[in-house]
């Protein structure tokens, strides 16, 4: 396969999503359940710290450590304290000074930080730096004033503990996680090429079905996986049964073509082996049969040239010259040169122009596709007979209905007479000359006009054939 076809795999693409909404999912777990259980671990740790600072805050109370810092009990649950939290803690009095540090460094010294001031206020202020990892709490210690008996803030404890711990811990478990997601990454990954080559299976399943059919008959598989698949084999049979028909007419055709070739060529073969065969022929029988074969000449020339015409129209509406005809001249035109074929059989033409018409057709085509409907209807008559045209219009369309004396035409062969090399029966035993050809070039050339035709028929009285054509000619007709 060569690689941008491979690229183009549907097999690919669906592992490319797998692989990628794999990572994305576990890109977004990892770092949505990291920060979470940092966050969390901190917190749990901040409320903690102010719990027991709190708790230290009442003591510091009751043992009125503000006056007297030497209490054993306070020192020793400050030192325990910070020892445990791995912190620092501060005790501040009113008026901002140091009274007690666990590091014993600032003792005497005063602080005015944020914390402190904030804590004044009475509020617990808690603090996580990031910079230096450490949690920061400020805790109020309260006290009855002995004069006003009102609640005031006798000073503030600042701890300060340090969360290597919980980041190492977190640390370690996101480390963990890596570790996790690398295999689960890969385990999905190999999951996902399996999943994506199930899926691709149903097609490649149908394109190998559909590569390996050579006739028509064959059964088709029911890939009923997905709807898509069946949907695309049932386009195809469907597709297939056209191409059967289309295979058959034109197996047809072609038996149709040879058979009517050979036969003015088998008759030619016939006079001229009679001919042969009889010695001293007298001059008169020479001509007779002369004039027989140049008959059968003319008659080949007439299916070839009618076969050429029909070849030349298949190939769609390309070759044809419009133009904008008068057509009440060209259907006076046509009854004109067919008027000596009509008196020769004793038939009537009428020509009714019901209106000026103009329209855009190819004259030729259009003259040849008029003509045959005509000289049918002189053809196929009484003798006497008429055939009468009938032109009319409206702002869109013009109508010619040419309708006959004659004979008519059986029901059953009325969805006939318009295909190649369709010939009547009575047209076979009455041997009216004609290549069954002419009707099907009439059908064509209407069709290319984007126009249609109808017949309607009663047996023993007459057919008439209706012609509709539009008075602009639209590109692209069938
Ligand atoms: P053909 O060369 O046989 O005339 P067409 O394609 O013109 O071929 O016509 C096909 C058949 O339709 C004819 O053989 C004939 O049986 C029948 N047909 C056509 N026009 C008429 C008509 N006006 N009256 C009776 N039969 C007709």
């Amino acid at each position: 396969m060569k690689r941008s076809e491979y690229l183009k795999s549907f097999r690919l693409r669906i592992f490319i999503v797998i692989v990628i909404a794999v990572l994305v999912s576990a890109t977004v777990m990892r770092v949505a359940s990291g920060a979470n259980l940092r966050d969390r671990m901190l917190d749990q740790r901040t409320k903690e710290l102010t719990e027991q600072i709190r708790v230290l805050a009442s003591r510091m109370k009751n043992y009125d450590f503000f006056r007297d810092t030497s209490s054993e009990a306070i020192n020793s649950q400050l030192s325990q304290l910070s020892t445990v939290y791995e912190g620092r803690i501060l005790v501040i009095d009113q008026g901002f000074r140091v009274i007690s540090d666990t590091y014993d460094i600032s003792v005497g010294k005063y602080m005015i930080g944020e914390e402190v001031i904030r804590c004044y206020s009475g509020q617990n202020v808690t603090n996580y730096d990031r910079s230096s990892r450490y949690i920061e709490v400020a805790v109020p210690v309260t006290e009855k004033d002995g004069v006003t008996g009102e609640m005031m803030v006798g000073g503030v404890i600042l701890a300060s503990a340090a969360t290597d711990a919980i980041l190492r811990t977190t640390d370690d478990i996101s480390r963990r996680g890596w570790i996790i997601e690398i295999v689960l990454v890969v385990v999905m990954i190999g999951i996902g090429a399996g999943v994506a080559s199930l899926m691709a299976k149903p097609f490649e399943r149908v394109s190998k079905a559909m590569g390996s059919v050579v006739s028509f008959e064959e059964d088709l598989p029911v890939v009923s996986d997905y709807k898509e698949t069946q949907e695309i084999v049932d386009s195809f049979h469907k597709l297939r049964q056209r191409l059967k028909t289309l295979d058959e007419s034109r197996q047809e055709f072609v038996s149709n073509v040879s058979h009517e070739l050979k036969t003015p060529i088998a008759s030619i073969k016939v006079l001229a082996d009679s001919l042969n065969m009889q010695e001293d022929a007298p001059l008169e029988m020479y001509k007779d049969f002369m004039h027989d074969i140049s008959d059968e000449i003319d008659r080949e020339n007439e299916i070839i040239t009618d076969l050429l015409e029909l070849v030349r129209m298949d190939k769609g509406s390309s070759g044809m010259h419009v133009e904008n005809i008068k057509v009440n001249e060209l259907l006076e035109q046509i009854t004109k040169r067919l008027g000596p074929l009509a008196r020769k059989s004793e038939i009537d033409l009428i020509l009714e122009s019901r209106r000026e018409v103009n329209a855009d057709m190819d004259e030729v085509k259009m003259t040849r596709a008029i003509t045959n409907i005509i000289e049918n209807g002189i053809k196929y008559n009484k003798h006497p007979g008429w055939v009468r045209i009938v032109l009319d219009a409206d702002h869109q369309y013009l109508t010619i209905t040419i309708t006959d004396s004659g004979t008519g035409i059986p029901e059953s062969e009325l969805g006939h007479i318009f295909e190649r090399f369709y010939r009547g029966d009575k047209s076979h035993s009455k041997e009216i000359s004609g290549t069954g050809l002419g009707l099907a070039i009439t059908r064509k050339t209407i069709l290319l006009h984007r126009g249609s035709i109808d017949v309607s028929s009663v047996l023993g009285e007459g057919t008439t054939f209706t012609v509709k054509l539009p008075l602009s000619y639209i590109e692209g007709g069938r």
